[in-house]
């Protein structure tokens, strides 16, 4: 159960929260996992906040976390025989999108059904109180409900030909009632994103285009972005793999506007849940969950630490040229969905690495170098870096452009439809030198 995060303990060993109960003799606190008879180890606790705690539902400890209830903060006093112990739940209790609808329900009988089938392990305390805890909870469950940037989800790609559905149904959230975490819960914000999320290119950028994007954002040097860097002044971007520090974002909307460009990078939802309560996440909330922000102002710098590194070297690498656009043809229902409301046909841009479509098995006349002794299951890039390249009038102004990209890997390694890698080195256009 969540107290308030500054205040959270976790277990240093397993990353799991603590329950924490005081002793009223004594007022002393001590810690239990909420999996006592699972844990094979004492808890070591330390704040929730200092290590990668492993967040879990409130009500029935799945990890698939979607919403935070605000709640009245509820205790718990466990009189036994030789102990009084108090419990203090806290004020943000976190949920799945099955115990969130039936707590939105206020149906404390399947709540607490629920949670017995789940089989969570409760201390015994609590165990044969646990519906009037359940109840004491849902009667003290305050007016919305914010969206969860914690939990765990198996990042999972979004599909190119679906994406018109899902940037509207992203539109829809940001339009709900539904409050947004990370600070963006502001009125005027919100309509600005969801104009923005109307306006919104699609691009969908492929597995190849990802790889080198990933590579290309560890090294990113520290820089300034503005417009004029972005491939359109609204814009969604799915990638074909996760990116990010933690390999965990699947897409990034960004929103220009008169002080700079609005950067979301998102979570995808919904794997891993069966068909009934994947539907009502479709429903409810989409495809997305908002995960990391960052406000970027003219004379704003970003480097490699920031989860939006990837939107940048994605922007910067789409600019350089280095890749080609085809156009996906949008799902047959959403085509069809657009066409009776009057909207124009939804494009989705499918970036990737210019002429990776065309020949397979063609190698770069580098040779790719295996380590004797690994075998490596995959291929990588390596060895591009970043230049700070004249350009303009005069060759007055900078930008940055990524050189020299390699692939590396076992050749028998088919990671890629294609392997074809173009290294920059003979193109010229428009006055951009790329050496
Ligand atoms: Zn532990
Ligand atoms: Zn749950």
């Amino acid at each position: 159960m969540s107290i308030d995060p500054a205040q959270q303990i976790a277990c240093r060993t397993c990353g799991r929260l603590l329950n924490r109960y005081l002793d009223l003799d004594t007022g002393q606190a001590h810690y239990t996992h909420p999996t006592s008879e699972r844990a094979d180890h004492d808890p070591d606790p330390v704040p929730a906040d200092q290590i990668d705690t492993h967040h879990v539902c409130d009500f029935c400890s799945d990890d698939k976390i979607v919403y935070t209830f605000r709640v009245n903060p509820v205790e718990m006093v466990v009189i036994a025989d030789t102990e009084q112990l108090i419990q203090r739940y806290g004020s943000n209790w976190s949920a799945c999108i099955e115990c969130a609808d039936l707590v939105q329900a206020r149906d404390v009988p399947r709540l607490s059904a629920r949670i017995m089938r789940a089989g969570v392990p409760f201390d015994p305390q609590v165990i044969d109180n646990l519906h009037t805890m359940q109840q004491a909870v849902v009667d003290s469950v305050l007016p919305g409900r914010a969206l969860a940037t914690i939990g765990h989800w198996q990042p999972t790609p979004l599909p190119a030909p679906i994406l018109p559905k899902i940037r509207d149904r992203l539109a829809q959230l940001i339009r709900s009632h539904d409050e947004l975490p990370l600070g963006l819960n502001n009125t005027d914000l919100r309509d600005q994103l969801a104009a923005s999320l109307d306006a919104a290119r699609l691009y969908w950028i492929d597995r190849e285009f990802t790889e080198l994007t990933t590579h290309a954002a560890a090294s990113l040097p520290t820089t300034t972005v503005t417009a004029a860097d972005a491939p359109a002044p609204h814009g969604l971007i799915a990638w074909a793999q996760p990116v990010g520090h933690r390999a965990d974002l699947t897409a990034a909307t960004w929103t220009t506007n008169p002080d700079g460009i609005r950067i979301i990078c998102y979570r995808s939802i919904g794997t891993g849940l069966s068909a009934g309560p994947l539907q009502r996440l479709r429903e409810q909330v989409g495809w997305l969950l908002p995960h990391y922000t960052t406000h970027l102002r003219p004379d704003d710098v970003i480097d490699t630490t920031s989860p939006a590194s990837a939107v940048i070297a994605t922007w910067l690498l789409i600019g350089q040229k280095l890749t080609e656009t085809t156009t996906v043809t949008a799902d047959k229902a959403i085509r069809k969905a657009y066409q009776r409301t009057g909207r124009p046909a939804p494009e989705v841009r499918l970036v990737r690495i210019r002429g990776t479509a065309t020949t397979a098995n063609t190698h770069t006349d580098r040779q790719p170098t295996n380590q004797p002794g690994r075998e490596h299951q995959y291929r990588w890039w390596v060895r591009g870096h970043w230049r700070n390249q004249p350009y303009g009038p005069g060759r007055t102004q900078r930008r940055l452009i990524y050189l020299d990209p390699q692939i590396r890997g076992p050749e028998d390694k088919p990671i890629k439809a294609s392997t074809t890698v173009r290294i920059l080195g003979t193109t010229r256009r428009n006055g951009t030198e790329h050496s």
